[in-house]
């Protein structure tokens, strides 16, 4: 229902650079990527989701992955780093692509820069989504996830139509393992430490735009279609 409020002229035809949600856990990035992914016909990368994935079919990596993910803390650049550059450089990623907690550190942002330039991408539009410190606990605590889509919904801003169940599919909603208070600080200790200072990298170099989190869903999604929609326009003409 989102593409019908969307900014004319984006229907679904990629979109020419690389789009990065950066921003501390609980923003929002995952509910917000869907949206870009959906109106613009592109994947979205989230590396969370794809971890979580390689543990749910059981996989050494996700294996791996789960230990770090559990304790709050970040997976090992070069396994996050080889994960995203396969994914990348499959063929529905030609025509550009969202990216979703990935690059959490300077290292993997460094990594990135060097795979879109190989593969002769622009360089990424880079989208700072911010969220009062007050309302991430809340978006965090509240955060229930369904077991079959990986819809997100938040028991108390975005409840599902049924306790417990997806409104898409049906499925189970459960709360994710590393949405625990003590697992939450790591986590928020880990964004200050590693992944603030990505987004000064790319300030650096001028490729932030700020976007309010702290809104609804489709308020913050309207905002985010807008600042893409500007800046890809411009992209397109370099
Ligand atoms: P997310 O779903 O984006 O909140 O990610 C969940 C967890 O997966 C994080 O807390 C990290 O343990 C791990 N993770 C996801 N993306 C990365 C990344 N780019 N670098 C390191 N660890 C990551």
């Amino acid at each position: 229902d989102d593409i019908r409020v969307a900014p004319q002229g984006s229907a679904a035809k990629g979109i020419p650079r690389p789009v990065i949600l950066i921003g501390p856990p609980g923003a929002g990035k995952g509910t917000q990527a869907k949206k870009v992914a959906a109106l613009y016909g592109v994947p979205h990368l989230s590396t969370g989701d794809m971890f979580r994935d390689h543990f749910r079919r059981g996989t050494e990596l996700g294996v791996r992955a789960k230990a770090f993910m559990d304790r709050g803390e970040l997976v090992p650049d070069e396994i996050v780093v080889a994960m995203i550059e396969q994914r990348i450089a499959e063929p529905d990623c030609a025509k550009g692509f969202i990216l979703d907690g990935f690059p959490r550190t300077v290292a993997q942002a460094e990594a990135l820069d060097q795979m879109l330039s190989r593969a002769g991408f622009l360089e990424p539009l880079v989208i700072h989504v911010k969220l009062d410190p007050a309302l991430i606990l809340r978006r965090l605590t509240g955060r229930r996830m369904c077991k079959v889509g990986g819809e997100i919904y938040n028991i108390y801003d975005c409840p599902p139509k049924t306790p417990d169940r997806c409104d898409r599919d049906g499925g189970e909603l459960v709360q994710r393992d590393d949405d625990r208070e003590e697992v939450i600080r790591e986590r928020l200790a880990a964004y200050h430490e590693y992944t603030e200072p990505v987004i000064a990298y790319y300030k650096r170099r001028d490729l932030v735009e700020d976007l309010d989190g702290s809104g609804a869903p489709e308020v913050v999604t309207h905002a985010l279609f807008a600042v893409i929609d500007r800046k890809e326009e411009r992209g397109s003409h370099l």
